[in-house]
């Protein structure tokens, strides 16, 4: 080839370079990794450019200014290929203004050699004498030498990192890293072949052109394989400053990014952490209890919320995340710490759980008092207001042609048991009798004390007969008991006025009012009977049916106690 066909080769080559150094800029704010392309394509420009200079122009300045200005082009490509395999190998990885100083020094000294007369000849001899063009006689000084191995040392050092992250990552991204690490492999291997060709001062380097493809294939591997695009873009703007925890998961299970958040969560949750999370498989440094926990939880609107260890509460929403071309890419988890929450959330149903209780008993207490308001504390019958209540509902309920009886029951001589016995005495003869009567009362039917030692059973549905069969029955009960006073068993009877509706009154009062009147009939013929209001006055008592029952003999003790009996 001629050395002209060389330039055109060349200029060619810068072009191309310039091109995709302007794209890779231009998306500088996608991916760091754009930024270090474009540094390598920067690079790889001015290396072209000047092998276009030594080829097309071959003047006295140019043979001078080239070797300094390949250096320098030198520098740049391997600066930006060591950031690039950096930042593809390691998401999170930032050229820190300390390193990025350190690694441009080796490049400057270089220039500097080259361009200073009395070391340029360390760096490379014969070249700013020789004949110009791809024939170009040159030795390769000790400086060149040093250079190169560093060179190689630096690149070796990225690539390595590069060939780690491709053999810890599965799936999509290990095909993108996979591509990469193949054009580095062709792009040393180019500059190898350039160099040892050259040892003997001859030909042509032609390692400006294998950057080119490298540079290519890596344009084409960031920007339309998607390989970056699911960590870096927009990080900054967005992710970083989220107050959620944002980890990304690639398809192996291994942390590959996390936010500022998501790290001071996880040194937080985990103090004994210690080194970089990033490349760190998401159990290990999650801790394989919180995992453990978060894997048995129910999934909720795509949220699991789980107490991870005593008191701490994460919510963490899982998304995959695939490539445009649906390769799937790995996972973003969203974490948050919900513990205040969940405890505000435990306190306020305790709170609902004690108010529901207290709603509770108050209501109980409600009905206590509302019971009590309609007993009589003494017997535990109703009381006068309720029976005028439920004795006025039953009347109102009483169907057309319905019956409903009515027995006013008055213990006999209740006097002379206080007298004897004492009136704590008769208060249990009460209770006693009250217990005989609401044992004989049936559902729907109401016994109340009306006060005293009188009492009242409303029977809804009864007729005469049956009501004076229950009087009756009553009746015979409470002359049958016995009760312990003072060591001695004693008997008290009971005299009982029986009314019925409609016969006797359809009112309460008017069937009250007759109910007495034959319990006064009652008492007047004798005590300790049943009669009933319709019943005429104690001569005309047909006795024994009906209207007065039979009287049985009195006890012998109530004889005894109540004279006359
Ligand atoms: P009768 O056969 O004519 O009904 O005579 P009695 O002695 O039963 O009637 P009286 O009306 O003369 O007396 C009723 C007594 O009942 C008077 C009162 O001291 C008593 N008494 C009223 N309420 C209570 C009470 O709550 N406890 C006790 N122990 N005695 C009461
Ligand atoms: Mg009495
Ligand atoms: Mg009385």
């Amino acid at each position: 080839m001629t050395p002209q066909l060389w330039a055109v080769v060349f200029a060619c080559a810068a072009l191309v370079a310039v091109c995709t150094g302007v794209l890779a800029w231009r998306q500088r704010d996608r991916t760091p990794a754009a930024t270090a392309l474009a540094v390598t394509m920067g690079g790889v420009a001015v290396w072209s450019l000047a092998d276009v200079a030594v080829y097309g122009l071959q003047t006295e300045v140019v043979r001078r200014v080239y070797l300094p200005l390949l250096l320098a082009s030198v520098g740049l490509v391997v600066i930006g290929t060591y950031v690039l395999a950096r930042t593809v190998s390691d998401p999170s990885w930032r050229l820190a203004p300390r390193r990025a100083a350190l690694l441009l020094v080796e490049p400057l000294l270089m220039v500097l050699f080259a361009a200073l007369p009395p070391t340029r000849d360390l760096v490379v001899s014969g070249m700013a004498t020789g004949p110009a063009g791809g024939e170009t006689e040159v030795v390769f000084g000790p400086l060149f030498l040093a250079h190169t191995a560093y060179s190689y040392v630096l690149v070796g050092v990225a690539y390595t990192h590069l060939a780690r992250r491709w053999v810890a990552s599965v799936g999509a991204f290990r095909s993108q890293i996979g591509i990469l690490l193949g054009s580095a492999v062709l792009s040393t291997t180019g500059n190898v072949v350039a160099v040892v060709s050259q040892l003997d001062g001859r030909g042509t380097d032609v390692t400006p052109l294998f950057f080119l493809v490298t540079g290519l294939i890596d344009c084409w591997a960031i920007f339309r394989g998607g390989l970056l695009r699911l960590v870096p873009v927009a990080r900054e703007q967005v992710v970083d400053t989220v107050p959620d925890a944002v980890l990304v998961v690639d398809p192996g299970g291994v942390l590959i990014d996390v936010n500022p958040a998501a790290e001071r969560l996880l040194r937080r949750l985990r103090p004994e952490l210690d080194g970089d999370l990033v490349g760190r498989p998401l159990p290990e440094v999650a801790g394989p209890a919180a995992v453990a926990v978060l894997g048995t939880t129910e999934r909720l609107d795509g949220h699991r919320v789980a107490e991870v260890r005593p008191g701490v509460w994460l919510d963490v929403r899982d998304s995959a995340v695939a490539d445009p071309r649906g390769r799937a890419l790995g996972r973003i988890l969203v974490v948050r710490d919900v513990s205040e929450q969940q405890q505000r959330q435990v306190a306020v149903e305790r709170l609902n759980r004690q108010l529901a209780e207290q709603v509770e008993e108050v209501e109980r207490l409600r009905a206590v008092l509302a019971e009590e308001a309609v007993r009589d504390p003494l017997t535990g019958l109703h009381n006068r207001r309720h029976l005028d209540r439920a004795l006025d509902a039953d009347l109102a309920h009483r169907p057309r042609t319905g019956q409903l009886s009515l027995l006013v029951v008055d213990i006999d001589h209740f006097k002379t048991v206080n007298d004897r016995f004492g009136h704590a005495a008769g208060d249990r003869v009460l209770t006693s009798v009250a217990g005989t009567l609401s044992a004989a009362v049936r559902g729907g039917d109401t016994a109340a004390r009306l006060g005293g030692e009188e009492f009242v059973v409303v029977l809804p549905g009864a007729g005469r007969e049956q009501a004076l069969v229950r009087a009756e029955q009553v009746r015979r009960e409470v002359a049958a008991a016995r009760h312990l006073l003072d060591g001695e068993p004693v008997a008290v009877t009971v005299s009982v006025g029986v009314a019925v509706c409609p016969a006797d009154g359809t009112s309460a009062a008017a069937l009250l009012e007759a109910a007495d009147r034959a319990l006064y009939t009652a008492k007047a013929t004798g005590r300790d009977r049943v009669v009933a209001a319709e019943a005429p006055l104690p001569s005309a008592v047909p006795v024994p049916p009906a209207a007065v029952l039979p009287v049985p003999a009195p006890p012998r003790d109530l004889q005894e106690l109540v004279p006359g009996v």
